[in-house]
Formats: structure tokens, sequence, C-alpha cells
């Protein structure tokens, strides 16, 4: 397990617009077999119910092609669950990222390989790091909507600390 000292860990492997511009051909053929996603602001937009037919379609693709997706959120309600069985996938809420718990859990889940394994997320401080802390590949999104919970905008203001934007 890296440290919270280790500067990479505050580092995505790569970035994408919105989860739905993550290429699966870029995925199969680096060998990636499993892929964790975030929920809220990176497969749905944060409170918002709806999910959106682009990113819906992208999770079917991604099972069709074989890979084992899993939804992991720090989100404590049933919507994380809700959203999991409308896509067909397996979903883990309350997860504390970074801790490693809930993507420990994931893994488990979806029998893959750490190596083999990206998780997609908004948020340099729960996904990025909670990904690297385990070895895990990271891509690091756009949040889908700008509003975000309280704690969620706290973070995002170090995390323009941290990537060197200005706030
Ligand atoms: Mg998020």
């Amino acid at each position: 397990m890296r440290r919270a000292t280790d500067p990479h860990v505050f580092r995505p492997d790569s970035y994408a617009r919105r989860l739905s511009d993550v290429s699966l051909d870029e995925l199969a053929a680096a060998g990636f077999r499993g892929i964790i996603v975030d929920l809220d602001n990176t497969l749905i937009g944060y409170g918002q119910d709806h999910l959106a037919d682009v990113d819906a379609a992208w999770i079917a693709s991604a099972r069709e092609r074989g890979f084992g997706v899993c939804l992991v959120s720090n989100n404590f309600n049933g919507r994380v669950t809700r959203v999991g069985s409308q896509l067909g996938v397996p979903a883990i809420s309350s997860a504390l990222k970074p801790l490693p718990r809930g993507f420990s859990r994931a893994l488990a889940v979806l029998g893959t390989a750490k190596e083999r394994t990206v998780v997609v997320g908004d948020q340099l401080f729960t996904d990025v790091l909670g990904a690297k802390f385990l070895g895990l590949h990271a891509i690091l999104t756009e949040p889908i909507v700008a509003k975000d919970w309280l704690g969620t905008r706290v973070l995002r203001m170090l995390e323009r600390v941290v990537l060197g934007r200005r706030p």
C-alpha cells in the first residue's frame, strides 16, 4: 500500500471529461478486466435520480464486452443500490473512500487482480487517492454537475491546489 506522503497517490493515471468518454477499447487493449465506478457526479449527477442514456449505454457496453463493473460510493442512501440494480451491476455504498475497504470489497466482488482493475471517479481525495493506496489504475473525470455536497466542495478547493489550478 502506498503512503499518503507519496506524491504519486495524488496523480491520476489519466483523465476523461466524463465516464462515457473512457475508451473501452483502450481499457481492453491495456488488459483491464474490472471497472470500479464512482456514483455521484461520475455516473449520475449529485442529487439527481436520472441516469443519462449515454452513461447507461457505456455500462451496458462494458458488461457486453466482458468487463466486470462495480459501483463504489461514499453515499449511504438506497440510491446507490437502486442505480446498481437498474444497471445490473453490484453496488457498494458507505465505502468511506479513500479508505481501502470499499475498493477491496469491490475487487473481491469482481474477482479481478489489482493491476487489471481501473477506478473511474470525479474526486482526487476519494476516488484517485483510494485507488492509488491499493495500486489500482485511476481515471479522473470532470464532475457531471457543479453542485456538490458541502464536504465535497471543501475537498474540491484542495484538489485545485494539489492539481496546480488556481482556485
Ligand atoms: Mg463522486
